[in-house]
């Protein structure tokens, strides 16, 4: 087998990230990174190309060109992991091994896990912003829709950047009402939580908005079946606690923008680095896999309980940029991830809200007022965390905001 000092399992935001950064620190031709696609997405810009704000092209690289120069790529799967001998298994039957791994392998879109998802994705009216193959119909969808209702569904199980349903809701209101359409829409936020977003200082901001806009915002709603023949939505609904009641609400559609569950990639999934969800299990602190110390987790396939974005990439990187280097020097790893995450809230064709926080409460960045719809939280969604990720993040050099924070906060009273 193929042997790497470090091999780098996923070539997303957080596997590039890392192998950029281990790739510089080790002798050339140390790190292997395996990643079967071709395309590279910056998919928190999917939300704007929904929108009809930025293509998708604008969003997507050659993988090839984003490969850390002294790293190797592997352009293949990984379908089994055998960590007991530092090994694993690529789709065709080759193996690797590994004195140490990184796994980054993000998380998986499970649109078959709604009856009828993916069927309906194929017909008119069915969409998400979450998939590069259906992200531009959304907008097509949007420009066309002519009445009826538009609805945005969040799923009851993880999902990656949790704001992304609503932000496309907001967006497709500004648009028909450009449009001068909107009169003729209802548009239905439908939600699996018992409220309109996880994190409490957001709330009552988002609910203003949603109010403003005249969204309906029904909670406790999960969709499980797209019947696209009637055109109906079918959602159970859940007690508080986010079990079943054994009700069901069927809606009819004009359109209806899915934000599908998400899990570990099968092959995680069914390795002995995850937990019972099938996340990789890892110390929430260290992001070092609880059974495997010669293994570190980045990114969405973790199961820590930080919201799943690329921004939390960026604090996870600065985590494992030390603690696996002192690992390799025989040391114990001390750096300690502070649980960040961000979500740019689009509310609007230019303004937008700009959530910080960790899972006690928020993390913001800048002295001024975030909760606020403002422009500039805009542009910075619009214009500077693209070029962050292209140039900073994937290429091992942005470590998240922590240091920017502890100078800003002089100058912010909360
Ligand atoms: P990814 O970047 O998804 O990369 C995982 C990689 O692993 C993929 O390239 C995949 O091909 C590879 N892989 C999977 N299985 C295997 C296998 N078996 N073998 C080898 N490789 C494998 N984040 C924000 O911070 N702000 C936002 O505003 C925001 N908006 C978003 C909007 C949308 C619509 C979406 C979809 C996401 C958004 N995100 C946002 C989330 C952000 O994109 C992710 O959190 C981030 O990409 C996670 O990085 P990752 O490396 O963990 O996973």
């Amino acid at each position: 087998a193929k042997h790497f000092k470090l091999l780098v399992v996923g070539g997303g935001a957080g596997g590039l990230g890392a192998a950029s950064k281990f790739a510089r620190k080790l002798p050339k031709g140390s790190v292997g990174i395996v990643e079967p696609h071709e395309d590279h997405y910056y998919q928190p810009g999917f939300t704007l190309v929904g929108g009809g704000l930025m293509t998708l092209e604008a969003n997507r690289r050659k993988e090839a060109k984003l490969i850390p120069r002294d790293a190797t790529w592997i352009q293949n799967e990984v379908v089994l992991f055998t960590p007991t001998q530092n090994a694993l298994t690529l789709k065709g039957g080759e193996d690797l091994s590994y004195d140490y791994m990184v796994i980054a392998m993000g998380a998986h879109l499970r649109f078959d896990k709604i009856k009828g998802a993916l069927e309906a994705l194929e017909t008119s009216g069915v969409c998400s912003n979450y998939s590069p193959f259906h992200v531009e119909k959304h907008f097509q969808e949007v420009l066309t829709f002519k009445g009826g209702n538009a609805i945005y569904t969040y799923p009851n199980a993880p999902i990656k950047c949790a704001g992304a349903p609503q932000k496309a809701c907001y967006i497709t209101d500004s648009i028909l009402r450009k449009r001068g359409v909107r009169d003729d829409a209802k548009l239905i936020y439908a939600t699996s939580l018992n409220r309109i977003f996880g994190p409490e200082s957001y709330i009552e901001p988002l609910e203003k908005v949603a109010c403003e806009k005249e969204i309906e915002v029904k909670t406790r709603r999960n969709l499980i079946e797209v019947d696209s023949n009637s055109k109906t939505a079918i959602f159970e609904v859940l007690d508080v606690d986010g079990a079943p009641t054994g009700d069901t609400e069927s809606l009819e559609y004009s359109l209806l923008h899915i934000g599908p569950p998400c899990s570990a990639p099968k092959a995680l999934r069914s390795s002995p680095f995850a937990d019972k969800t099938g996340f990789m299990d890892v110390d929430g602190e260290t992001l070092q896999s609880k059974r495997f110390p010669n293994v570190f987790g980045v990114g969405d396939c973790m199961n820590t309980p930080n919201a799943k974005t690329a921004a939390s990439v960026s604090s996870h990187l600065k985590t494992i940029d030390k603690n696996l280097s002192q690992v390799m020097l025989g040391k114990k790893p001390k750096s300690k991830y502070d649980g960040y995450a961000s979500c740019p809230l689009v509310v609007s064709r230019n303004s937008a809200i700009l959530a910080e926080f960790n899972p006690e409460g928020p993390l913001e960045t800048t002295p001024f007022n975030q909760k606020k719809p403002s422009r500039w939280a805009y542009f910075l969604k619009r214009h500077i965390l693209p070029a962050l990720y292209w140039n900073g993040l994937i290429k091992g050099y942005w470590n998240g905001p922590g240091t920017m924070r502890k100078f800003t906060r002089m100058f912010k009273s909360e």
